[in-house]
């Protein structure tokens, strides 16, 4: 017969007979969570500063709450490590900022369309980009009715096949921009659609070098008028992968969050990687051999098994499409996840380190001791790629800045 009087006196109930009304308010570290690094973000914007040299600024492209690093934090760090300015990809991103304190230049990388959204944007200064004399206009009407000048930066095309004008339009348009009276456009630029898969420096005829003729072409076509422009063309590959690529500013993304945009840059700069993921067993169980384990019994075990259930799954930020192919790492050890990846949910098999408890802690993605799991290796499995990895995590999940 069960023994109330000793089960009570089971480590467990201690504990929770100990427990405290803030209690009440469940740790961000009870169930999974995300640690975000701001010293490492600091030392990348630091590497970051130094690579490019003081001639060139530093744009920390804090979009998507920071890469899922969390935008307020991840802006003050990079400013701390010498950053000159940030670049955000909405409004709404760029007044969140405001709103936290950062004074400092703030472009938008996305396209804003009408006077409502152009006004605001005047109002909490942060810097539109512009793509055509449309938008220009409805910025110096916006302006001169609030007796303001705006100042613009102007996106080119040389490539991308997004947002900019055409390159043969631009010289045109910077003097029709000139011409209005409340506008003052500060700054030119374009984006690159290959320097992550293309090296520049071991082949002349890569798409980088075709953008980056276009874009030498157009500052030469505006002549003297370009030397008074904020000329910028590099995210973190560009930035990485040729120094001609750097003009007067670069916008770093996904290497100020210490992540190579590939393997093969050659180069060690010391970056380090600001985000790790992780979560909590809270069950442990045997199940014998030839058990299904999940929602369609994706996988089934070969031999008696230890598994352990981990609370954390897809609404979290773990793409399902990793199921059955990412590991985790636990005292430096690797124990691979099995089945499909629920909502909240996944299971890991334990069976080779069979000391594993309730309570103690997975490291999914990141470093743990001298392991280290990266976004490109679960982008790689999942048919994905490390930025998309790195802002998966959001909503539910909550950060905890070390
Ligand atoms: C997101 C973005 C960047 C940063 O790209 P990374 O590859 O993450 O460095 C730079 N420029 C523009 C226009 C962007 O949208």
């Amino acid at each position: 017969m069960l023994n109330m009087t000793n089960f009570n006196k089971s480590e467990e109930f201690v504990t929770f007979g100990g427990a405290t009304k803030s209690s009440l308010t469940p740790d961000p570290c009870s169930r999974a969570w995300v640690e975000v690094d701001s010293k490492a973000i600091e030392n990348n914007s630091i590497v970051l500063k130094n690579f490019v040299g003081k001639d060139c600024l530093l744009m920390a492209v804090v979009k998507a709450d920071g890469y899922g690093h969390g935008a307020e934090t991840v802006a003050k760090a990079a400013l701390k490590g010498g950053a000159d300015s940030l670049g955000v990809a909405t409004l709404e991103e760029g007044i969140e900022l405001r709103k936290a304190g950062l004074g400092c230049q703030i472009l938008i990388l996305g396209n804003l369309i009408n006077s409502e959204e152009l006004y605001s944007s005047l109002y909490w200064d942060l810097v539109p980009t512009i793509s055509g004399i449309r938008e220009a206009i409805i910025c110096n009407n916006v302006a001169k009715s609030n007796n303001k000048n705006f100042n613009i930066h102007l996106k080119v095309d040389t490539g991308m096949t997004r947002l900019g004008c055409s390159c043969n339009e631009v010289e045109e348009l910077v003097f029709k921009i000139d011409c209005l009276e409340n506008v003052s456009l500060k700054g030119i630029y374009s984006h690159l659609a290959m320097a992550d898969s293309a090296h520049i420096n071991n082949n002349d005829k890569t798409f980088t070098r075709i953008q980056l003729n276009r874009f030498n072409n157009v500052l030469k076509a505006l002549g003297k008028r370009n030397n008074f422009l904020c000329r910028h063309l590099a995210n973190s590959a560009g930035t990485l992968s040729d120094k001609h690529l750097h003009f007067d500013m670069v916008r770093v993304g996904l290497s100020l969050y210490g992540y190579l945009p590939t393997n093969d840059f050659g180069i060690d700069l010391g970056l380090k990687p600001a985000l790790t993921v992780k979560a909590r067993i809270t069950l442990v169980r045997d199940v014998e051999n030839g058990t299904g384990v999940g929602y369609g019994h994706c996988f089934t075990t070969q031999r008696r098994s230890k598994l352990a259930v981990a609370a954390i799954g897809y609404a979290d930020g773990v793409s399902r499409a990793l199921s059955g192919k990412i590991s985790a790492s636990i005292d430096g050890v690797l124990v691979p996840q099995v089945g499909a990846i629920a909502m909240d949910q996944m299971v890991f098999d334990i069976t080779s380190k069979p000391e594993i408890k309730v309570g103690q802690v997975l490291t999914l993605l990141g470093t743990d001791g001298e392991m280290f799991i990266s976004p490109q290796k679960w982008g790689y499995l999942s048919g994905s790629i490390p930025w998309e990895v790195l802002c998966s995590f959001r909503n539910r999940l909550p950060r905890v800045v070390t």
